[in-house]
């Protein structure tokens, strides 16, 4: 319950249903797959990632916590989801970096989250550990969508939980392609059965 008042606390885009489920989806993982690490591709400023630092904690795993930190497409100056207050002056650039890292360190989980900070396509590539659990909440274009589903994805164990965030099924929801690029070649894969559905997050586990 503390976790979860500094996870609400934190500045991020996941509901409190939606991290509880989070939370219980990286726990279910952890009872399914014996040692694997968690990862999470997209932590913004921390928010997601304590519910899942929790899970981890309580799990005794790890969860590697991947993002450039440069926001996404709809972070920036002049779109939806801009906060003018995670730019960084020198640059004039987003930077959520230091936010993310006072998020852990306050809610006291720097030793089970390992930050990751890069592009997670590129990061995938080099990536060959297998997943217990793998959350993708990155970024939400086309092209990104893919590369995360193609480039992490594999590392799932057989047990093991995808949770995609921001799935919309119906366009006027939200933005298609974690429901086109990830859920549903997930799906149409065999490799994944959906297990559970909470707000737009999505709970897979590999078949
Ligand atoms: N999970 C967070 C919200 C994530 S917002 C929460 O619950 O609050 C999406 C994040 O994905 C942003 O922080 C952005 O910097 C990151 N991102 C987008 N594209 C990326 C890429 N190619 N590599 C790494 N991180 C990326
Ligand atoms: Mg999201």
């Amino acid at each position: 319950p503390v976790l979860r008042g500094q996870a609400l606390a934190a500045n991020g885009f996941m509901p409190q249903e939606e991290g509880d489920a989070l939370y219980d989806a990286a726990v279910r993982a952890a009872h399914n797959v014996a040692d694997a690490p968690f990862v999470e591709v997209g932590s913004y400023c921390g928010r997601s990632t304590i519910w899942l630092g929790a899970a981890a904690r309580h799990t005794q795993r790890t969860l590697f916590a991947v993002d450039h930190h440069f926001g996404s497409e709809e972070n920036q100056p002049g779109w939806e989801w801009h906060d003018t207050s995670l730019v960084d002056s020198r640059t004039g650039r987003m930077d959520t970096l230091p936010f993310f890292r006072s998020t852990i360190l306050d809610a006291g989980l720097s030793d089970v989250v390992v930050t990751m900070v890069g592009d997670s396509a590129t990061i995938a590539q080099h990536w060959s550990t297998p997943l217990a659990f793998l959350f993708i909440d990155g970024g939400h274009g086309t092209e990104p969508a893919t590369r995360d589903y193609l480039g992490w994805t594999p590392r799932v164990l057989r047990g093991g939980i995808l949770a995609i965030h921001d799935v919309f099924e119906n366009p006027a929801d939200g933005g298609r392609p974690p429901f086109e690029n990830i859920y549903l070649p997930a799906i149409e894969s065999g490799l994944f059965v959906e297990v559970s559905a909470t707000g737009s997050l999505r709970v897979l586990q590999k078949t």
